[in-house]
């Protein structure tokens, strides 16, 4: 998945072309900019790139899930539905807001259960964010159905995604809005940054204000800008901008060699019955960053965790045990432990999520583990680990 490990002199250029200017801000300095406006020029490639009318960058995908909920007026007490395996970035960009993170079980596609999502709907509700983790979708079209009878937004977190799709849409694009991250380990990465997209002119007029202090962007003069509403700085700077373009153009070959890879290994692992893949849903094309599958059990998936490492395996995940993306160690989350006090609206409707049952999602991320794919491994190399891993798997499967 990292986009770190391809890196060349395209992006030293587009660094380049800025650094010449000296003007690392998006907005304003017009005469001494030289004609360079990275930003822009990156939000146009995306909405190209995205099939949607506007992009609007900001500074993280964290700031990008912030922002897109501000963007349609996501507040206090408001409820968003996000999975019990994600990244915390999820629980953090609506706490941001006051809002409340009403976890939802995931099912064998690793993302939203669709079912699980319609029970916890309440007349509080207001948006269903599903996270396309590890390069894999949520069942879309049954979300859009359940969003669309009970009157909801559809959120889509692709921070981990991006180049997948569903229905021939990119995945990002399918619902209301869509969120990307070019964190340092994202398929593409740009240092920092990350990106919300839309069809939905209110909402990207909403984002493009809100995360420039709640500028209008109208006037020439930014000192004489009005500020319809209060906003943040979430913005994302020009060097930042321009080392995405670059990465951005690489995207379409970053996928074709993470499919590549991601094939030898899917076709070595399936020669071993025991091993269940993650289930795509109908419709669904992956972007190939990672490969997930089940073991039988939980202890067996923590066994063959270990032996891949024993076997020099490296970067295969097991989730169950991680304090970044599953609910079980959010203690900071269920203790409501911030550093200032929460909205009162968050203390009362916050569910003690230490008595919740999660049992449906533990059965699956227990008995899951995802390799990641790089690309900076060669064809030789990928065959090489595939062995390794049969192995392993095979070793503990006996
Ligand atoms: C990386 C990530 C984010 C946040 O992105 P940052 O740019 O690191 O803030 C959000 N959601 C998911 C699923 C991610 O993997």
């Amino acid at each position: 998945m990292p986009g770190f490990e391809l890196f060349g002199e395209e992006e030293k250029k587009q660094v380049n072309d800025v650094l010449e200017t000296g003007v690392l801000m998006r907005y304003g300095f017009d005469g001494m900019r030289n004609g360079q406006w990275k930003a822009k020029e990156f939000e146009s490639a995306l909405s190209k790139r995205m099939h949607t009318k506007y992009t609007q960058l900001v500074s993280s995908g964290t700031a990008a899930l912030t922002v897109a909920l501000a963007s349609a007026g996501i507040g206090t007490g408001d409820e968003v539905i996000m999975p019990t395996f994600t990244f915390v970035a999820s629980f953090e960009s609506i706490l941001a807001l006051g809002a409340v993170p009403i976890l939802v079980d995931v099912d064998a596609t690793l993302t939203l259960n669709p079912a699980a999502v319609e029970k916890a709907i309440t007349p509080r509700t207001k948006v269903v964010m599903p996270v396309h983790m590890c390069g894999s979708m949520a069942n879309l079209k049954a979300l859009k159905t359940i969003c669309d009878t009970h009157n909801l937004l559809l959120l889509e977190d692709a921070c981990q995604a991006i180049g997948g799709s569903f229905e021939g849409k990119p995945l990002g694009s399918y619902g209301d809005l869509g969120c990307f991250s070019f964190d340092f380990v994202k398929t593409i990465t740009s240092g920092e940054g990350g990106a919300v997209v839309t069809n939905n002119e209110k909402y990207y007029t909403n984002a493009d204000h809100y995360s420039d202090h709640g500028h209008d962007h109208v006037g020439k003069d930014r000192g004489a800008e009005e500020h319809p509403f209060l906003g943040y700085n979430y913005r994302i700077s020009e060097l930042h901008a321009a080392v995405g373009i670059a990465q951005l153009e690489r995207l379409d070959s970053f996928l074709e060699r993470q499919k590549q890879y991601y094939t030898i290994f899917r076709e070595a692992l399936a020669t071993i019955p025991e091993i269940v893949f993650r289930e795509v849903p109908e419709g669904g094309v992956e972007n190939y960053s990672f490969l997930s599958f089940f073991l039988p059990t939980q202890e067996l998936a923590e066994n063959a965790h270990k032996a891949l490492g024993t076997e020099g395996v490296d970067a295969c995940f097991y989730w169950f045990h991680n304090n970044w993306h599953y609910y079980r160690k959010w203690e900071h989350l269920t203790n409501q432990t911030s550093l200032g006090k929460l909205p009162k609206e968050v203390q009362e409707q916050l569910p003690d999520y230490t008595k919740s049952d999660f049992s449906l999602s533990d059965k699956w991320v227990g008995r899951n583990i995802s390799c990641l794919i790089k690309l900076s491994w060669t064809t030789e190399e990928v065959k090489e680990r595939a062995q390794k891993m049969v192995k392993a798997l095979n070793r503990v499967l006996e």
